[in-house]
């Protein structure tokens, strides 16, 4: 148990499914007051429900963050209902890997509007919130959930990596103006977990049929609650140590 959670407020995007779900089920169990945000409305109403009845706090808020008019609401909502945040986890995000000579342009402005705008919409939207409970001496904490292939070179995954590689070098930059204002930014990546990321690509010879089934087959993958476990125990060191990147790879992972 993470005995540091107790009495924080937190948003977290991707909230409807996988590691944003299950870290917003883990923060809540510790004590954290939790707004879960993704566009299934129906399934963070379940989620909330499902904390609330275990003794926790949520709240239920559909968002779209690719959408900046849903994130403003979605923030005043959030403010309204729990007040100020102190954590911000971005788990959002959408994979749709397809060679570059495809010209999937639809799938690249969603990737880059989710993976990369997105969290900086929210970011945007909470980092008041960040820096006033910094300053007031409490604990302030941005998670962004990036991945391995933002080092490492997947075949037919260029624009998903490459909107990665920018989000992990937005949180290793967003140190220099956030660090001194005492809030922490981690920049999570993990490797293959089983979730539901791999359901929305189209292109058969990639999918849960073709080459990412055959990867989940060959390796024993992480679940989302190692993620959620990593998330909660870096959240939870000392105000003044940040762990700014973390690499999380299932054991037979190359
Ligand atoms: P899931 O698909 O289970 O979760 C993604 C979540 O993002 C869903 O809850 C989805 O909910 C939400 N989401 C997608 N688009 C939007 C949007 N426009 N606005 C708001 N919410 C949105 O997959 P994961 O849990 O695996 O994904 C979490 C993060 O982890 C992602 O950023 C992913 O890139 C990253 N990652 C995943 C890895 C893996 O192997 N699974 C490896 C490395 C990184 P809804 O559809 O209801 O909006």
């Amino acid at each position: 148990s993470y005995p540091a959670l107790s009495g924080r407020t937190a948003v977290v995007t991707g909230a409807a499914s996988g590691m944003g779900a299950a870290t917003a089920r883990l923060l809540a169990a510790n004590g954290t007051a939790v707004a879960l945000l993704a566009r299934r409305e129906g399934r963070l109403k379940e989620l909330a429900e499902e904390i609330t009845a275990a003794g926790g706090r949520a709240v239920a808020v559909a968002c779209d963050v690719t959408d900046q008019e849903s994130v403003d609401v979605a923030a005043a909502r959030i403010t309204a209902g729990l007040g100020r945040v102190d954590l911000v986890v971005n788990a959002a995000g959408v994979m749709l890997p397809n060679p570059v000579d495809d010209g999937r342009a639809d799938e690249w402005t969603r990737m880059i509007d989710t993976n990369l705008t997105g969290v900086l919409r929210v970011i945007r939207a909470f980092s008041g919130d960040l820096r006033a409970a910094a300053a007031e001496g409490g604990t302030a904490d941005l998670v962004n959930v990036s991945s391995i292939a933002s080092h490492v070179v997947f075949p037919d995954y260029a624009v998903y990596a490459a909107t990665k590689a920018a989000l992990t070098h937005l949180s290793a930059a967003l140190r220099s103006e956030y660090g001194p204002r005492d809030v922490r930014v981690t920049n999570i990546e993990p490797g293959l977990t089983d979730t539901e990321l791999g359901t929305h690509i189209d292109n058969p010879a990639l999918g849960l049929d073709g080459q990412l089934g055959a990867m989940f087959r060959s390796i024993q993958p992480l679940t989302s609650e190692d993620i959620a476990d990593l998330i909660a125990y870096t959240v939870s060191r000392p105000r003044h140590v940040n762990l700014r990147q973390l690499i999380a790879l299932p054991t037979h992972q190359a």
